[in-house]
C-alpha cells in the first residue's frame, strides 16, 4: 500500500484527518463519531513545513523504532510489510510516538 501526496495540491484543509478518524471510529459516521468515547483518533497529521502543508502518515519503516519501543508488543509487522497495532494490547503509553522519527 503506497500513498502518493502531491504537496503542491495540498491546501492544508485537514479533511483527511477528519476522514481518517471517522474511518477508525466505531460507528464510521461523521456525526455519531463525535460523541464516541474514547474519541476516535486519526492516523494522519498535517504539518506546516516551509511554504507547504505536508500530510504525514506511517511510513511502515523497514527497521521500525516503534516496534522495538512498544512495551506490550502491540505493534507488529504483517507478512505484507505493514506496521500495524493490535489495539487490544495497547496500553496508551505513547512510547511509540516518542520513538517514531516522523
Ligand atoms: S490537508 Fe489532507 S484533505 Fe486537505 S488538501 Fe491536504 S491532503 Fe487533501
Ligand atoms: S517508526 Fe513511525 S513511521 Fe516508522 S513504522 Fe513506526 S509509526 Fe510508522
Ligand atoms: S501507545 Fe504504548 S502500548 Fe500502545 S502501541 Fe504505542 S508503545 Fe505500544
Amino acid at each position: 500500500m503506497v500513498f502518493y501526496i502531491d504537496v503542491e495540491k495540498c491546501t492544508g484543509c485537514k479533511a483527511c484527518i477528519v476522514a481518517c478518524a471517522v474511518e477508525h471510529s466505531g460507528s464510521k459516521n461523521l456525526f455519531l463519531s463525535i460523541f464516541e468515547k474514547p474519541t476516535p483518533q486519526p492516523r494522519i497529521n498535517v504539518e506546516a513545513v516551509a511554504k507547504w502543508s505536508l500530510p504525514m502518515l506511517c511510513m511502515h519503516c523497514e527497521k521500525a523504532p516503534c516496534i522495538e519501543a512498544c512495551p506490550t508488543s502491540a505493534i507488529y509487522r504483517t507478512s505484507e510489510g505493514l506496521v500495524l497495532i493490535r489495539e487490544e494490547y495497547c496500553i496508551g503509553c505513547k512510547v511509540c510516538i516518542l520513538a517514531c522519527p516522523f
